[in-house]
């Protein structure tokens, strides 16, 4: 007998764990999530939201993605993708991109009522966990999928509760690994991935500085730096990325 039984049991808060959490919940399809953190994402990631996606988070309710709009840089500020020496320095050229060039602009607004907007993982996570929360996701945090073993009828997943140090089961019909590119679940379950890992090495700093003299006239979430030499491991390319509008 397991400790706990839920219908769904994910692993993973990110956008994949809560999403899906937020939609079974909406259903009515009892759920639990759980993440080995004590919190969500502390770094802003992913930001570039498609339409598509802003019709999943409207499909969750207006309020899901009005949230999600009031937190988000709006697509006009998006899409001056600015090729440069450095943003101080020499502007090599720009590519309109994101939805902003007039042909393009029309194809966004003939696809979908919904807008591409940038909204850093930072606010989006806290938006689809909450709503997921409030509709009745039973959320365990610093909570870490251990192993599972499927049978016939169902899953049993043990995991480990970082503050006790205790294991616990969970009994569930599903097992969602939203447990990120390096998930364990997908490795327990031997499911192949395509593709070839480490093809280039990057680091992330993130700061906070006012760039608006040299953004504000060339509003883009990327500014991509070429210099001659700047060839290790990578792309060849530094890239200063937006997180807030223009700090
Ligand atoms: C430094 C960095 C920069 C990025 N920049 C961009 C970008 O600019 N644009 C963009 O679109 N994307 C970017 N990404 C990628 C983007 O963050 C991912 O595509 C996205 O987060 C994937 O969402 P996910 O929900 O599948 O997984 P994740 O967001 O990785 O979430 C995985 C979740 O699983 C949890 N977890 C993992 N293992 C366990 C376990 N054993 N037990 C319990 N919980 C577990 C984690 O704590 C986390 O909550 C970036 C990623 C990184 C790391």
């Amino acid at each position: 007998m397991a400790d706990i039984e839920t219908d769904v049991l994910i692993v993973g808060t990110g956008p994949a764990g809560s999403a899906t959490a937020a939609l079974l919940s909406s259903y009515g399809v009892a759920n639990m999530i759980v993440n080995r953190y004590r919190w969500l994402s502390n770094t802003p990631r992913a930001h570039i939201t498609n339409q598509r996606t802003m019709e999943v988070l409207r499909d969750l309710g207006p309020e899901v993605e009005a949230e999600a709009m009031m937190h988000a840089s709006p697509q006009e500020l998006m899409g001056e993708n600015v090729f440069c020496e450095s943003l101080a320095g020499e502007e090599i050229g720009r590519m309109k991109s994101w939805g902003v060039h007039p042909l393009s602009k029309a194809e966004h607004l003939l696809s979908s009522p919904c807008f591409m907007n940038d909204l850093p993982q930072t606010f989006m996570e806290p938006i689809l966990f909450k709503s997921a929360c409030a509709r009745g996701t039973q959320a365990r945090m610093s909570t870490e999928y251990v192993s599972h073993v499927q049978d016939a009828d169902g899953v049993t997943t043990t995991c480990h509760d970082r503050l006790s140090g205790k294991d616990f089961t969970v009994r569930s019909k599903f097992l969602v690994g939203a447990d990120g590119g390096n998930s364990l679940v997908a490795e327990h379950l031997g499911l192949p991935l395509e593709g070839k890992m480490g093809v280039g090495g990057s680091m992330n700093i993130l700061f906070r500085a006012d760039l608006s003299k040299y953004v504000a006239h060339r509003p883009s979430v990327l500014y991509w730096v070429m210099q001659p030499g700047a060839d290790v491991g990578g792309i060849g390319m530094g890239l200063v990325r937006m997180v807030r509008p223009w700090d």
